[in-house]
């Protein structure tokens, strides 16, 4: 007969547009860093919803506020106020040692809110001329898969058959800090800058090229636009990877472990002065900044305030790389990240990204494979350190035995 899971994958591919190419697993339920199938069979997660569970599939503390919420009131819209919201924006612009928080939900919409953001400021602030104002951003960059934000993307498969494409931006190579002085000019009103490209395999700019950007921007009168959508939130072993470098961007973009894996929330946090230029009806969202979402971020921001977390991915992040440097040099080229967050490049002779997940996948470990023959390793803060051990003893099983 055939399996459950079988039936569900050719339904889902019968009846849903074929944006995604899924590892043949079926999430029926989770715990932790665990997920088991619809066959009743265990896998861990070392993916983490791309860093969405940081802390875990339905951490005990979120799923405890998330109900205590669903008993109160789940939306109002902002049309009213509701009384989780005041808590929210204030500790959130704490955590962030910033003033203000404007919510949304996805990261591609805080990433929207922040060149929204930055060209009202430019324009009002900076008394940029009408209509020219500009963004730099990096090659490589992975931010959301909106119109607009496809438009600065590098990456063909992304952009290809979505034109006409939004102006107003300039892509310079990732790391080099010459070549962002060259592109920043009076028109600049930001610099929009992964401070660890995600997407593009967990690439970590060169040392001080992060310091140099703030630097910079602060020299020429430009925001610093941090997206720490994927970087944030505890992953590397701090609360934001710009942390590593000492560096406090103009703004933060926020989401993925924002909602704790279980709401979307998203959220763009800076200054009153770049974030005070709004006036009602100027930009929204009908569930943003949300009851239930609020409730869930402010567990969050509870977690992260302990510290616990961050220390985890330190710890567990340093044994992960070590770890990581004992692999065969036969089988992989390079590792790269910090903290709980790792890039693999695999020998391409041994296989694609793809081929290697799904045989970790047949070993019952889940990662994703970015690019070529590169796989990402990111799982939830809260693995222990014998689960982690298993897991990269099925990662060298897989590339020494196949
Ligand atoms: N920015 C970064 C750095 C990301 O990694 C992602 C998602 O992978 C996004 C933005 C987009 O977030 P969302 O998929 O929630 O729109």
């Amino acid at each position: 007969a055939a399996r459950a899971s079988d039936e569900l994958i050719a339904a889902a591919d019968a009846h849903s547009a074929h944006n995604y190419h899924p590892l043949p697993v079926v999430v029926a339920s989770a715990e932790g860093a665990w997920v088991t199938d619809a066959e009743g069979r265990r896998y861990l997660d070392m993916l983490a919803g791309y860093s969405a569970l940081n802390f875990g599939h339905r951490n005990p503390r979120l799923i405890e506020a998330a109900k205590a919420q669903l008993d109160r009131v789940t939306l109002t819209s902002r049309a009213f106020h509701h009384d989780r919201f005041a808590e929210f924006a204030t500790r959130l612009a704490a955590l962030c040692g910033m003033e203000m928080v404007l919510p949304m939900n996805t990261g591609a919409e805080a990433v929207e809110t922040a060149v929204k953001t930055a060209r009202k400021w430019g324009y009002q602030v900076k008394g940029v001329p009408e209509g020219r104002a500009k963004i730099v951003v990096a090659a490589g960059n992975f931010h959301g898969r909106t119109t607009t934000i496809i438009s600065f993307s590098t990456d063909e498969e992304a952009r290809a058959d979505f034109g006409p494409y939004t102006p107003g931006f300039e892509i310079v190579p990732y790391g080099d800090l010459a070549a962002l002085a060259e592109a920043v000019d009076e028109t600049t009103v930001a610099v929009l800058l992964e401070p660890i490209q995600g997407e593009a395999g967990v690439l970590v700019p060169p040392d001080g090229y992060l310091a140099g950007v703030r630097e910079l921007t602060r020299e020429r009168g430009v925001l610093f636009i941090a997206d720490e959508i994927q970087s944030g939130l505890g992953r590397t072993g701090e609360t934001f990877a710009c942390e590593h470098e000492g560096v406090v961007p103009d703004m933060y973009v926020l989401g993925k472990a924002l909602g704790g894996g279980v709401v979307p929330v998203s959220a763009v946090v800076s200054s009153r002065e770049v974030l005070g230029v709004y006036r009602p009806g100027e930009h929204g969202s009908t569930f943003g900044g949300n009851p239930l979402a609020c409730a869930v971020a402010l567990e969050v921001i509870d977690m992260l305030e302990s510290g616990e977390y961050q220390r985890r991915a330190r710890e567990l992040g340093t044994h992960l790389h070590h770890e990581l440097g004992l692999l065969p040099s036969g089988a992989v080229r390079e590792v790269r990240g910090r903290g709980l967050w790792a890039g693999v490049d695999i020998d391409p002779a041994l296989g694609t990204g793809r081929e290697i997940s799904e045989s970790l996948m047949a070993r019952g470990v889940l990662v994703k494979d970015t690019h070529g023959s590169t796989i990402r390793i990111a799982p939830p803060l809260v693995i222990t350190k014998e689960d982690l051990d298993w897991g990269l003893t099925q990662l060298r099983d897989s590339l020494t035995r196949g």
